[in-house]
This record gives C-alpha cells, sequence and structure tokens, in this order.
C-alpha cells in the first residue's frame, strides 16, 4: 500500500490515531477496479473524488501523483499476482487534530490500498429491504463518498449471512440504494432505476449500464421508484464497481429469474470493456 506517497506493507503501515478518517470517518474515497491490469473509469473516479472533497472542504493531493501510484502499485501487484484484477482502495483524509470535532486546518493524509480483485462473477443474489432510510438529499448531500458510514453499517447489521445486499428506502419511502451497489429493475422491457434526485450516490457503474442500455435502444427510466415496483419487477439487478452488474434471486422471499435485459446488459458491459480496452491501446 502507499501512504502519503510512501510505499509499505500493510502490516507496518501506521496512521496516528489522532487521525480525522480514524476519530470521526473525515475523509472521502473511491474503490477503483482495472480491467487487463488497466485502472478502468479513472477520470470519473477522480471527478467524484474532487466533489465530496470540496463539499466536505478537504484539500486533494495533486492528482497527477495520485495517477502515478495508482499506475505504480498495479504494476508492484502484477509482479505478484498474474490472473486477477486489482482493487484499488483510494482514501483521503483531512489530516491529524486533537479530540475535538472542531474543523482545523490540518494537512490531509492519502492512502492507497491494492488488493486482489475478489467480488467479479457475483450471480442470483438475495437482498433484503432496510429498515434504514437515507437522509434527505437536502440535508447530507448522497453525492458525497465519505469513509463515515454510519446509515450503511447500521443496515448491514441487519443482513444474515446469506443476504448480499441492504436495499435503502429514501427518508420519503422511495426505493433509492443498497450500501455499496445501485439497483435497476426491469418492468415491461423497461429498465427503471432510482433518479439522482432520490438522494443516491451517481454511481459510475450505474451511468456505464445506462449507457449501454440506451445505446441498445433499451428504454430507460430513472425517476421515483415505488418499492412495491421492486416487488413486482420482472428482473433486478444490483450494479457497482467491483462486480459490475450483480443479477438478484430473490428480494426477501420473492424469487425472480435472471431475464434476457439483465443477460443483454452484462454481455453488453464485456463488449463495452473490449472497446474501451482496445481504444486505450493497452500494451
Ligand atoms: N451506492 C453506494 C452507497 C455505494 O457506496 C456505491 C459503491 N461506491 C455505489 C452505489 C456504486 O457505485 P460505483 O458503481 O461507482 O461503484
Amino acid at each position: 500500500m502507499n501512504v502519503n506517497g510512501q510505499w509499505i506493507e500493510t502490516k507496518q503501515a501506521n496512521i496516528s490515531i489522532l487521525n480525522r478518517g480514524f476519530l470521526f470517518g473525515d475523509g472521502v474515497y473511491e474503490t477503483i477496479r482495472t480491467y487487463a491490469k488497466k485502472p478502468f473509469a479513472l477520470e470519473k473516479h477522480f471527478e467524484r473524488l474532487k466533489y465530496s472533497a470540496e463539499k466536505l472542504k478537504i484539500e486533494l493531493p495533486d492528482l497527477s501523483l495520485l495517477t502515478s501510484i495508482i499506475y505504480e502499485g498495479i504494476e508492484r501487484m502484477t509482479a505478484l499476482i498474474e490472473d486477477e484484477e486489482i482493487y484499488i482502495r483510494l482514501i483521503v483524509t483531512r489530516g491529524t487534530s486533537e479530540f475535538s470535532l472542531r474543523i482545523v486546518s490540518a494537512s490531509p493524509d492519502f492512502i492507497l490500498i491494492f488488493r486482489p480483485l475478489k467480488s467479479s462473477g457475483k450471480e442470483g443474489v438475495k437482498i433484503k429491504i432496510s429498515r434504514i432510510r437515507k437522509i434527505p438529499p437536502e440535508s447530507i448531500d448522497p453525492r458525497i463518498k465519505a469513509i463515515g458510514q454510519v446509515d450503511k453499517i447500521l443496515a448491514r447489521l441487519e443482513l444474515s449471512e446469506d443476504e448480499y445486499e441492504a436495499i435503502m428506502l429514501s427518508y420519503n419511502g422511495y426505493l433509492a440504494e443498497g450500501t455499496m451497489s445501485n439497483i435497476f429493475i426491469v418492468s415491461n422491457d423497461r429498465l427503471i432505476t432510482p433518479s439522482l434526485e432520490t438522494g443516491i450516490l451517481s454511481g459510475i457503474t450505474r451511468d456505464v449500464v445506462i449507457e449501454i442500455a440506451r445505446k441498445k435502444s433499451i428504454e430507460v427510466e430513472e425517476r421515483f421508484v415505488e418499492l412495491s415496483e421492486l416487488f413486482n419487477a420482472d428482473e433486478v439487478f444490483l450494479t457497482h464497481t467491483s462486480a459490475e452488474i450483480v443479477p438478484v434471486r430473490y428480494v426477501e422471499k420473492i424469487e425472480k429469474k435472471i431475464g434476457s435485459i439483465t443477460s443483454i446488459l452484462k454481455a453488453e458491459f464485456r463488449e463495452y470493456i473490449n472497446e474501451w480496452l482496445s481504444n486505450k491501446n493497452p500494451g
């Protein structure tokens, strides 16, 4: 891993207990993955990181420095593992301060963790509707990808071992998102997903899926979605960076089929990645 520009073994790495990320969850993060050992959608991840950091007034390190660390980390990992893709967690915290929450002008810390990617290719998972509701977006902007995640932790505590994701509703009862994923449903051959105004994270995989679907002339609706629409849907899937499109088999006790639109989108996602790789001209 890399801490503030220094390469170090995970077990040796240490960060002050006065770090505000540790004390208060005062920091932002991104999860990035590779395809053919190239970091996917890096610009979009940086854009989102910049948005999160700006909102929290955390100063980001130079993005070209982060980029070069990401490429070097991938190279270092490639020397250790051959076949697997790489998972990269990029964290920037406000740095260290005293125990008070009072905002001080600390010097931010950044950490990059590199791991073999494990969660690819999940199929037919089970999801649960959480009792935890999202905070109104006017109150806490859900597009801030912050490391402090008490709502998501409470939601995941409700899950049993065989349940993959807890789906949260918005404060006013609309279908919103999972703790780590966005949600899509298919109903009468239309692809429906909660709109950003519902109060969700603008998922990068979500963006790609919407783009792909429109290209394939699948009708896409981004809007407020009722919970009953999820229960009645023909197909349901989740999206997130590390696992792409994850078909859902059970919405609580209701069985769903892994239908043709989900399968088309999964195949098209592969195609999209192949095209991206050939444009990138990976060597
Ligand atoms: N919603 C939430 C709350 C998340 O934490 C994530 C994971 N970053 C997502 C959606 C999916 O976003 P992405 O496709 O960018 O991984």
